[in-house]
């Protein structure tokens, strides 16, 4: 899983203002790809310059932006071949009070745009016979909490999508993986620590160490940049037979 070796590829990447997905668009640019970062905060098009990587702004709850985004992509560089759904919202709330709107802005962000880009770049990969779908799903779409039924759902739902495309790709030269972290050090979790911290009194680091690491073996939160790497072994040429699969990086959560 090195930053070499790669042959130079066109991949779109959702989310990618910060965290994961900033992580994935800097990867891609060391790598030589030409990359397409989509988020709908404009602050993304200075993140995605500085790693040299274009940058379009949308939002992905729209069904037309998320075509429009993978067609400014096939526009831009004539092809797309790789997929990496990583855009993410959170809520958290008891079922009996979840908000509707939330509910359906998260199953929209996070299941209907993958489903809807992954079909919008499909046709290009099938005619290169060569693709890669890279959904960044979570430990939450193994195990679920209390209090995440929106967002739990939508990632148990992005690893049906996931092995789906896989059997579809399989004789086209197209791969689908999942990657299911556990907590990141990105600033989707650092809201939640503050979150919890007020709404339990705890010190932020308590909530660290007590809830977020309870179940892990390996006792620190993960860097963005690791989840980067496994991203850039499944998009490889190296990683052509891998597909259908959960990757977790989970620091040892679902051993349990
Ligand atoms: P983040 O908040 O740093 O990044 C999320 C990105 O999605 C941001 O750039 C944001 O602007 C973008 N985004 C939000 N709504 C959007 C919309 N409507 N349209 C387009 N873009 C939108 O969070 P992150 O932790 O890097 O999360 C990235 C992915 O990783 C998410 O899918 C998240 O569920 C998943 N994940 C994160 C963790 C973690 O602990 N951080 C763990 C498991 C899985």
């Amino acid at each position: 899983m090195t930053a070499n070796a790669s042959t130079p590829r066109v991949a779109l990447v959702t989310g990618t203002s910060s965290g994961i997905g900033e992580a994935v668009v800097r990867h891609f640019c060391e790598l030589g790809h030409q990359v397409l970062a989509v988020d709908f905060n404009p602050a993304g098009r200075e993140v995605a310059e500085r790693a040299g990587a274009a940058f379009f702004q949308a939002d992905l709850t729209d069904g037309e932006a998320c075509r429009a985004a993978a067609a400014e992509a096939i526009k831009r560089f004539g092809r797309v071949d790789i997929l990496v759904n990583n855009a993410g919202i959170q809520h958290v709330s008891p079922i009996e009070t979840f908000p509707e709107a939330k509910w359906r802005q998260i199953i929209d962000l996070m299941l209907t745009a993958p489903f809807l880009l992954t079909q919008a770049v499909w046709p290009s990969m099938r005619e290169s016979g060569w693709g890669r779908v890279i959904n960044i799903a979570s430990v939450h779409a193994q195990v679920a909490s209390p209090g995440k039924a929106a967002y739990i759902s939508a990632k148990h739902g992005m690893i049906g999508l996931t092995k789906t495309a896989a059997l579809e790709g399989g004789g086209q030269g197209i791969t689908a993986n999942a990657i299911c972290p556990a907590y990141v050090k990105t600033p989707l979790v650092d809201n939640q620590i503050a979150d919890q911290a007020r709404m339990h009194g705890m010190e932020e680091q308590e909530v660290i160490e007590n809830i977020m690491l309870k179940n892990a073996a390996v006792k620190r939160l993960i860097e963005p940049s690791e989840v980067a790497s496994l991203v850039a072994y499944l998009a490889s040429d190296q990683a052509g037979a891998v597909t259908g699969a959960s990757w977790n990086i989970d620091l040892g959560w679902t051993a349990q």
